[in-house]
């Protein structure tokens, strides 16, 4: 990641120093554009409650030799590398008579981030059957995969293990913020609690013990258990924000936690009408409710992954959809991958209530196709926005450290809190990495 150099106006009240003047902040922001290391800075001044006035010099990339004969420079850049910030305050005061170095006192709890954890791992283990007609006998919740085990995830899988982002505190840290990707076994890789025994056996059987055909109805259960893995994530991570935002006392954290609840609200409510349209046609058997496109491989997968996705823009970086518009739902697309009699199937597919959005992001994508571009791309970066992703151990391994870093970065600009989506985000980024072929393609509308 690039590490970009930002100074700030500032005003520091510290009551040791009553009458500090011509305060600045200096910051180092491992980012990977500018407009995101503006707004990663901010937050953190702000959590330092410190006010900012103004930028005094907006952000341009550094490397060490920049910093090369100055002390406090280098030490800022490394720990910037190590950690992904660092902030030096520099200001004036009568009190101290040569430059001194004092820790800036923060007056607010601040909750730690190993609790936060803790609180998720605990959410996480208390499950709830997502079946229409759940009742209360459906007790005891399993550890569904929301990725196909039997085939597709154990297919990538070596000595039992896959690569997937690792949520360790340790790992976070090290990384400077930026994702990991660990070897983990295979149940602690895309297993959520949402159905009993009872109700998982009985809907998920045709996915489950038989490959892909594909079937309307396959097609359906495949994304409705995409639907209500996102509902189980996404009711936990609110849950987690309101227990969090009662607790806090910083005001920035306490506003960058209301966006959070503020966005997380919109998007399960549309989930959940989503989940009852599925539900509906669940219920009557209406699987043809479901509209698809699925881009057959007969090669072995190195990939495997379950997601959702509300479409802002679409493969030519048109805007296509707006998030937070209160009066309009959005619509909603899911992306699975499924184990094919030989090889395996990228499927994309919507529930009909979605069919606008669908059709049109088919189109743009056959638009890129018609434009020479290799489509495989073009799915590779879609899928890099899932965190329910798992890579083949001996694909990832034997990919040269630069690849990887392209798809980090990539997934860290995707997923980072401190930069809003590109328009172009599925017409650039990492290229000729995921050497998909597709060999046909099949649809049912
Ligand atoms: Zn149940």
């Amino acid at each position: 990641m690039k590490i970009y150099y930002i100074k700030f106006d500032v005003e520091i009240n510290d009551n040791r120093f009553p009458d500090l003047k011509n305060a600045q902040a200096f910051c180092w922001v491992s980012e990977t554009t500018p407009e995101a290391a503006i707004v990663k800075s901010e937050y953190f001044i702000k959590k330092d409650d410190i006010k900012i006035n103004r930028i005094i010099q907006y952000p341009y990339e550094v490397n060490h030799n920049d910093f090369e004969d100055k002390d406090i420079g280098t030490e800022n850049y490394l720990k910037c590398k190590k950690e992904g910030l660092s902030i030096l305050y520099l200001g004036i005061t009568t009190t101290v008579k040569s430059p001194t170095k004092f820790s800036i006192e923060n007056k607010y709890q601040t909750q730690n981030t190993q609790e936060f954890l803790k609180k998720w791992k605990r959410l996480k283990q208390k499950g709830k059957c997502l079946h229409y007609s759940a009742t209360n006998n459906c007790d005891h919740t399993i550890k569904s995969h929301s990725i196909q085990k039997r085939q597709m995830l154990s297919s990538i899988s070596h000595n039992g293990h896959v690569y997937a982002i690792s949520t360790d505190l340790s790992d976070i840290k090290r990384n400077a913020g930026a994702p990991t990707y660990k070897l983990k076994g295979l149940d602690q890789v895309s297993t959520f609690q949402g159905f009993c025994q009872k109700h998982d056996n009985e809907l998920f059987t045709p996915i489950d013990d038989y490959p892909l055909q594909p079937t309307n109805e396959q097609v359906f259960l495949y994304s409705y258990r995409s639907v209500c893995r996102e509902i189980y994530m996404k009711t936990n991570s609110y849950e987690l924000c309101l227990e969090s935002i009662n607790k806090e006392e910083n005001p920035a954290i306490i506003e960058f936690l209301k966006a959070t609840i503020e966005g997380t609200e919109k998007g399960l409510n549309d989930l959940k009408k989503h989940k009852m349209n599925f539900d509906k046609s669940l219920k009557k058997k209406d699987f043809l409710d479901i509209e698809y496109v699925i881009f057959c491989s007969e090669s072995k997968p190195n990939l495997a992954f379950s997601g959702l996705c509300y479409p802002y823009y679409d493969f030519q970086g048109k805007h296509i959809q707006t998030p937070f518009d209160k009066n309009k739902r959005l619509q909603l697309l899911s992306f699975c991958s499924a184990p094919m009699e030989s090889g395996w199937g990228y499927i994309i597919s919507w529930h009909k209530s979605s069919s606008d959005i669908g059709q049109h992001y088919i189109n743009s994508l056959a638009t890129a196709t018609y434009l020479k571009k290799n489509i495989g791309d073009y799915l590779f970066r879609q899928t890099l926005q899932f965190e329910n992703l798992a890579f083949s151990p001996i694909w990832w391994e034997a990919l040269e450290q630069e690849k990887k870093d392209q798809i980090i970065n990539y997934v860290y600009n995707n997923l980072s809190s401190f930069s809003d989506i590109s328009p172009d985000h599925l017409s650039s980024g990492p290229d000729g990495i995921c050497k998909w072929n597709f060999s046909y393609v099949k649809s049912n509308y």
